[in-house]
């Protein structure tokens, strides 16, 4: 600014200097030389408008010097003393003006100055307060979703029913994140190294999962345990898009995510769309957190599943424990009070098989209760039950149609376990069975009733030589 004003000032200089230079040549050199001096004066004053309109002086300035000029001519020419005495006034009362005007102009400078400060720190505070209300809704942004995850988790965590428990999960994933057409929760079968579709959420009911076990994408986050995000699948080259689409439903972009608890692969959460860019990184970190949430649930779902799992099965046969199955049978018995129910008590017991213990040990032992108990499940029918009554003893409840058609049955059982050899580390094992029979509602009327009759027919089989059917 002040480097502007002092070329300006340069050039008015300048101008003035030019035009004293001139006047004075015309005054003195052509004074002979019959010259008008108004004409003079026009030349001078075209000359310096010129300079003024190149250099860009303000016109008040040039016009105010060039009257005091002439009129200083004019003195110089016609020396009156009204004339010298109205100069010396227009002298004065410019200087007066000029130092005014200088004044004020360094104030106004200082005040342009203060202003342009002033606009500065209004524009870095202008963009703070952009900045925090960007950070402010950002803020809000995560406490909404903070608030929502842990909403989330207290609707999971006391929730011990899978089936439940993952239509819970899905739900609030499409509400939480509300975007994509599915989610899906898919797991992961370690036996047969497969998943399958546990739960879907569909925001459309025209929509359809047919992949029940998983597209590749479901195998691709299984291989890398990460996450994956797809923001278009026609132009990713990790996938076919066409072998994944043969799979099922066509979609555009994915997010999924690994679902893995005490190091241990459970399944993948997955939203799809077929909308291109539909989820962002954002919708994945919070898919991911959700995930790593629902793992702690769906883990405990699992034991829970399992403690319920074994409180009534025994673990070894997998039959009913005795509790479970008498309260089936109280049951049974029940029901059949009001129509014709006929079934039979089978008490089944192994024969000589402590012998096959001490020839073979223990886990030898446990792996024949197994084999046999195998081979009963498998002639089990509709509402026929099985329960591991004693060490080596089986309860069965069996329905009872036809009576001949019943007794090949049991003939068939004893057949099959004496016919079977149970191998077991190179060794071949055989054992036979007694199985003492009570029908319902012939030989009792009461679950202890129709369990002593056929306990002692049972012994009965034992006292008269084993591998029998004592019906009687
Ligand atoms: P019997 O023909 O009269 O039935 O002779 P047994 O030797 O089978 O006699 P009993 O029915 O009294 O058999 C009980 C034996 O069963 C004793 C025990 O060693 C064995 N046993 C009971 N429970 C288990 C088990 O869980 N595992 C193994 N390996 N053996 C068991
Ligand atoms: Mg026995
Ligand atoms: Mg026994």
């Amino acid at each position: 600014m002040n480097n502007v004003n002092a070329k300006r000032n340069f050039f008015v200089f300048l101008i003035f200097f030019f035009q004293v230079i001139c006047f004075l040549t015309i005054f003195f050199f052509f004074q002979d030389i019959n010259f008008h001096f108004p004409f003079l004066v026009l030349l001078v004053f075209s000359a310096s408008f010129f300079i003024l309109l190149r250099f860009e002086i303000g016109l008040t300035v040039y016009i105010v010097e060039m009257i005091i000029l002439s009129l200083f001519f004019l003195i110089v020419k016609y020396p009156y003393p009204f004339c010298m005495y109205f100069l010396l006034m227009i002298v004065i009362q410019g200087v007066r003006y000029y130092r005014y005007k200088t004044k004020h102009t360094v104030q106004l400078d200082s005040l342009n100055l203060e202003l342009e400060s002033i606009k500065e720190a209004a524009n870095i505070n202008n963009v703070q307060y952009l900045e925090l209300l960007k950070i402010n809704e950002a803020l809000e942004k995560k406490i909404s979703r903070f608030t929502d995850l842990r909403k989330f988790s207290e609707d999971i965590i006391a929730n011990l029913d899978l089936n439940e428990l993952l239509n819970v999960i899905t739900q609030k994933v499409m509400e939480i994140i509300a975007r994509g057409d599915v989610c899906l929760i898919y797991l992961f079968d370690h036996k047969n190294e497969s998943f399958n579709l546990a739960n879907s959420y569909l925001a459309s009911s025209k929509l359809k999962v047919r992949a029940k076990k998983g597209d590749p994408c479901e195998h691709w986050v299984f291989r890398q345990r990460t996450p994956l995000i797809l923001t278009d699948i026609l132009r990713d080259f990790r996938f076919d898009s066409e072998e994944v689409f043969s799979y099922g439903r066509e979609f555009r972009s994915l997010i999924s995510v690994p679902i893995i608890s005490r190091n241990k692969f459970l399944g993948v959460i997955r939203m799809d769309s077929i909308m291109t860019e539909e989820f962002t990184a954002d919708d994945l970190r919070l898919l991911d957190i959700i995930a790593a949430l629902s793992a702690i649930a769906i883990d405990n779902a699992f034991l829970f599943q399992m403690m319920e799992e074994l409180a009534v099965h025994d673990s070894l046969t997998k039959f009913y424990l005795r509790r479970e199955f008498l309260n089936l049978f109280d049951k049974r018995i029940a029901q059949a009070q009001n129509k014709t129910d006929y079934f039979a008590v089978l008490m089944i017991d192994i024969d000589d098989f402590k012998n096959c213990n001490d020839n073979f040990g223990h886990i030898t032992g446990d792996l024949v209760l197994k084999s046999i108990a195998r081979i009963i499940r498998s002639v089990l029918m509709k509402e026929e039950y099985a329960c591991r009554y004693g060490g080596e003893e089986f309860l069965i409840l069996l329905n009872v149609r036809d009576k001949n058609e019943f007794e090949q049955r049991i003939e068939l059982i004893r057949q099959t376990i004496e016919s079977s050899q149970i191998r077991i580390r190179r060794q071949v094992v055989n054992v036979t069975v007694t199985i003492g029979v009570a029908f319902f509602p012939q030989d009792g009327k009461s679950t202890s009733d129709l369990i002593e009759a056929s306990d002692n027919r049972l012994y009965k089989g034992k006292r008269t030589g084993k591998n029998k059917i004592i019906y009687e």
